[in-house]
């Protein structure tokens, strides 16, 4: 009796014994992977790691980010550094010629009455001279500078003091047979403003960056507080047949009777052909400028910008003493 308990016993513990030598063979292959402590060791690792990487690829982005800025502000810096030597090139080269080859007759009855070779002023000029004023990227407007506008016959508003001159040009071209329209006159900064936005994003939209489609639209658009509209002196104008401001436009004919005689009524092609170096702006056979009759014909004759003459109405211009 007692060995057979004794031996039930051991058969009972050697159950138990391969019970228990079973149970982690279970543990291993029965459970599922799913909720288990090598799943939950797994999910955080994986985490950890696709937190690494997204903070990598973050790190990386910015950097790269900041460097094509800096790179683009170092270009903004080199083309200011070089527009402003080439200005004082030009006007140490405009001075040096002037030194030499020119001099300054002073006139009983005019300050600024000049000869320079070849090149006289043969009128009363002076710097101060509202139809002179110069504006470009080197001359901002002064923002304290006002103008009384008054409307042309199509609803566009300019310096009252150009309106008869201008619509005077308008009627003679009709009575010729072109039918010209100012399509653009005066713009406020805000308004200026509005279309160098517009004019960025729709180059950027073609795939240009900021920065490339910044000086893209410069050369076609002035900056705000740079550009001639806001003083109300300057127009753009087309045939009423063909208005598209681009290439085509300089050969339709009212563009060439525009250009032959704008100067009898006192304006200038202001960004001409030949000129953009000076100007800074791309030739625009539609934007007309408001000169006066004397500067406008001189300027005609010896092929001059405004910035030109300005600098010779600049130079030679010599108070006279007791003034
Ligand atoms: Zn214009």
């Amino acid at each position: 009796m007692l060995a057979a308990l004794k031996s039930e016993r051991v058969v009972d513990m050697s159950d138990m014994e391969m019970q228990l030598e079973a149970a982690p063979q279970e543990n291993r292959e029965g459970r599922p992977y799913l909720g288990s402590v090598a799943f939950y060791k797994h999910v955080i690792l994986f985490c950890v790691f696709l937190l690494f990487v997204l903070l990598t690829g973050t790190v990386i982005f910015f950097s790269a980010h900041y460097v094509s800025l800096k790179k683009d502000y170092a270009a903004v810096c080199e083309e200011y550094r070089t527009v402003s030597q080439e200005r004082d090139d030009y006007k140490k080269q405009f001075a040096a010629a002037a030194a030499e080859s020119g001099r300054v007759l002073k006139d009983e009855t005019s300050k600024t009455d000049v000869v320079r070779g070849d090149f006289s002023i043969p009128f009363h000029a002076d710097p101060e001279d509202w139809r002179y004023l110069l504006i470009n990227e080197a001359h901002p407007l002064n923002p304290e500078y006002t103008v009384k506008l008054a409307p042309t016959r199509n609803g566009q508003f300019v310096d009252q003091r150009i309106v008869y001159q201008l619509e005077k040009m308008i009627d003679d071209a009709a009575k010729e047979g072109y039918s010209l329209i100012i399509c653009s006159s005066y713009r406020d900064y805000e308004r200026q403003n509005e279309l160098q936005k517009e004019s960025i994003s729709q180059y950027m939209d073609k795939g240009l960056s900021y920065h490339d489609a910044f000086f893209r639209v410069k050369r076609t658009l002035a900056l705000t507080g740079t550009s001639e509209h806001h003083t109300g002196l300057s127009v753009d104008i087309v045939g009423e047949d063909y208005q598209c401001l681009d290439e085509e436009q300089a050969k339709r004919p009212e563009a060439i009777w525009l250009a032959e005689h704008c100067a009898e009524y006192g304006f200038v092609v202001r960004y001409d052909r030949g000129k953009e170096d000076i100007t800074g702006m791309d030739y625009e056979s539609w934007h007309f400028r408001y000169v006066g009759k004397e500067a406008a014909a001189f300027m005609e004759e010896y092929d001059l910008c405004l910035e030109e003459f300005s600098d010779m109405v600049e130079f030679f211009h010599r108070p006279d003493e007791g003034e």
